[in-house]
């Protein structure tokens, strides 16, 4: 049995998730097919699409299903001349070809590069690394796109009070499934916004290809359940954050916790050890199965420190010893108390 502390990394499902699938394992039906067994699939998908949009405070109508925020964010970029974001954004946003950061998006406006294009402004609700929370979408730069993919079951999301343009995430960050998300699209009726895929009529004609109805219909019944109990979720794991850092502080370590001081959700801890090499504490947490990151999992094949860490100025001696705990409910103190006495026994070089 392993120790999991990178739930912001992915979850395992939900045991009514589970329930789900097995229910709609064997429905077999093409949404598309004109009987019953068709159009038994098809309600499945308008189900969750109501599911989905509840949740998020958006109407049926602007919600599109795709394969995940990679997906949705690739979408809604491909609609704009020019994408300007934070350089520690999601890979999936900064690796866009048309990708501006804030400074070369302010370079280009003085030269009048930008006359006549259209900008997209992308920013994540909820930081995937650190877990500081930034609503401030609506910099006045471009049409506001935010990417929702740590903020669902974690923090409440009305896209309405948001007042974005376009929103994206992924099931399995909220115990769904893998490979399944939505892009939420303000007004889907207007001249910008333009398919995705091209071939059959599915997602209203703008994103073709048979659904993935299983992963949908578990995607609804995942948003339900991880939306209806987030006070609670966060109560815990606040619980559990602080005994985490009251062990390392009786253990005499030296540490910093990333963005303390900014608005965060309590479920993701970033915490850099003075003097440390994350990967090889990564490796002996894994001798002694526990499951962590160093930084954002995303970025585990790069050697340089994370864009977020270097925003937040992370001083030097801290910064490769950057690891992120990521707690759910199913986290308890006893699994807490476990993976503190093991960094305390790495660090220190004991047995
Ligand atoms: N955006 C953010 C903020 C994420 O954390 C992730 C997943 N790490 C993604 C986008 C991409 O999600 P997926 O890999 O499910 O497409």
């Amino acid at each position: 049995m392993s120790i999991y502390m990178d739930n912001a990394e992915t979850k395992p499902l939900s045991p009514s998730v589970i329930v789900d699938i097995c229910r709609n394992i064997d429905n077999y039906g093409n949404p598309s097919g004109l009987y019953q067994l068709g159009y038994d699939a098809k309600n499945i998908i308008e189900d969750a699409r109501r599911k989905v949009a509840k949740a998020i405070n958006a109407e049926p109508e602007q919600i599109f299903f795709t394969s995940g925020a990679t997906e949705s964010n690739n979408w809604v970029c491909s609609m704009y001349d020019y994408v300007c974001a934070e350089k520690y954004e999601h890979h999936s946003i900064t690796n866009q070809p048309n990708f501006l950061d804030v400074n070369e998006y302010d370079n280009y406006l003085g030269r009048g590069y930008l006359m006549g294009k259209n900008i997209l402004f992308s920013r994540m609700l909820v930081n995937n690394e650190i877990g500081f929370i930034d609503d401030d979408v609506l910099r006045g730069v471009g049409v506001p796109h935010s990417d929702l993919t740590q903020a669902i079951g974690n923090i409440p999301v009305d896209v309405k009070a948001l007042n974005i343009d376009y929103g994206s995430f992924s099931a399995h960050k909220f115990h769904g499934l893998k490979g399944v998300g939505v892009l939420y699209v303000k007004d889907p009726t207007s001249s910008d916004f333009k398919p995705y895929h091209y071939g059959g009529q599915q997602e209203f004609n703008l994103r073709a290809g048979t659904e993935n109805v299983i992963g949908i219909s578990a995607m609804g019944v995942a948003i339900e359940e991880a939306t209806s109990h987030i006070e609670q979720k966060q109560a815990h794991c606040k619980m559990l954050r602080e005994r985490f850092l009251s062990n390392l502080n009786n253990y005499g370590l030296d540490y910093i916790v990333n963005g303390e001081n900014l608005p965060h959700v309590d479920s993701i801890l970033s915490i850099s050890f003075k003097n440390q090499d994350s990967q090889a504490m990564l490796v002996q947490l894994d001798m002694t199965s526990i499951c962590a990151s160093s930084g954002s999992a995303c970025n585990s094949g790069d050697s340089e420190p994370s864009e977020t860490l270097k925003y937040l100025n992370v001083p030097k001696e801290y910064i490769n010893g950057t690891l992120r705990f990521s707690f759910s409910l199913d986290n308890t103190i006893d699994e807490v108390d476990y993976v503190c006495y093991n960094i305390n026994r790495i660090i220190k070089g004991g047995n």
